[in-house]
């Protein structure tokens, strides 16, 4: 089994790139994808100690881009990060991020909460920072019991500290992927604000003229149902498809490495595809 959607500490995730491998070993996983949001800065490490341990290891990263006033995520694998249109442009968008955070800092000060950046950012240690590290510290302070009330009443869109952060549009951030000689994926479908079934057929579609060559259909979350549906979608559409827990270590500890709630099975000959459409 694989696991081909995961965070590290250099995002929002709580365990290291060097941890996260010793731990798909452990577990036995075949192959596993780094998946960081707007960064590829835990990539190298994870790669090299999987060459160490004997686990194929692919680089990988998670893109936020802009759709219908909400937020779509583009997987990115085999990513070069040597690729210089790729630094630059990953670096605005943690300077988006930048800019958005204290932004949320002002927002919850002013509901009467006491919370500074400096907190948030050690949070966050050498990683960029994301929503999931203030609601650690909502958490730690006592203002709320988990994540989920953290965002529900402060950090999701619509909640009352809620900041849009600016986003690529789809086309950029596939474009973005395929400059840096990576496989484009839509991530989690279902996860999707507002997207019912009727939905999915049409908008995977759309991105698939935009240039995505999968679809992460295996997910947690997803019902089988949902599951079947992208599948059969993939069919029609010649698409790769993709699975992985979206595991965050502590951050999320519900979701475990490999099987998400305990039940994902992804198998490695997802991978072999991959590598087929690599090579065109
Ligand atoms: P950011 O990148 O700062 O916008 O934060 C995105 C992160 O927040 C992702 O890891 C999501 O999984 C997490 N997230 C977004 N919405 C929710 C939610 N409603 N409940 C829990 N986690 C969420
Ligand atoms: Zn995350
Ligand atoms: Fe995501
Ligand atoms: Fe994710």
């Amino acid at each position: 089994m694989i696991d081909l959607h995961i965070h590290t500490s250099a995002s929002d995730g709580t365990y290291s790139p060097k941890d996260i491998v010793s731990l798909a070993f452990k577990k036995n996983l075949r192959a596993i994808a780094i998946t960081d949001h707007d960064t590829i800065e835990g990539t190298a490490e994870a790669v090299r100690e999987g060459k160490k341990v004997g686990l194929e290891v692919i680089p990988g990263v998670e893109i936020s881009v802009e759709w219908n006033n909400s937020s779509i995520h583009i997987l990115g694998y085999y990513i070069d990060g040597t690729k210089k249109v790729l630094s630059s442009e990953l670096n605005n968008l943690i300077r988006y991020r930048e800019e958005r955070n204290p932004r949320i800092i002002e927002k919850l000060n002013s509901l009467g909460i006491d919370i500074s950046y400096d907190e948030v950012k050690t949070a966050a240690g050498e990683g960029t920072v994301g929503r999931p590290h203030f609601a650690q510290i909502l958490i730690e302070k006592g203002y709320v019991k988990n994540g989920n009330e953290a965002f529900r009443k402060y950090l999701q869109r619509g909640a009352s500290a809620y900041v849009d952060k600016k986003r690529l549009s789809p086309e950029e951030g596939i474009h973005l992927i395929e400059e840096a000689g990576g496989i484009a994926v839509l991530a989690h479908p279902f996860m999707i604000d507002s997207i019912g079934e009727n939905k999915m057929e049409e908008l995977i579609l759309k991105l698939k003229q935009m240039g995505i060559k999968g679809i992460e259909a295996l997910y947690p979350t997803h019902t089988v149902q949902q599951t079947l549906q992208l599948k059969t979608i993939a069919e029609k559409y010649n698409l790769l498809l993709t699975g992985g827990s979206d595991f965050h270590g502590k951050q999320k500890p519900k979701i475990h490495l490999g099987t998400g709630f305990g039940k994902l099975r992804v198998p490695y000959e997802l991978v072999i595809r991959m590598k087929k459409a690599l090579k065109g």
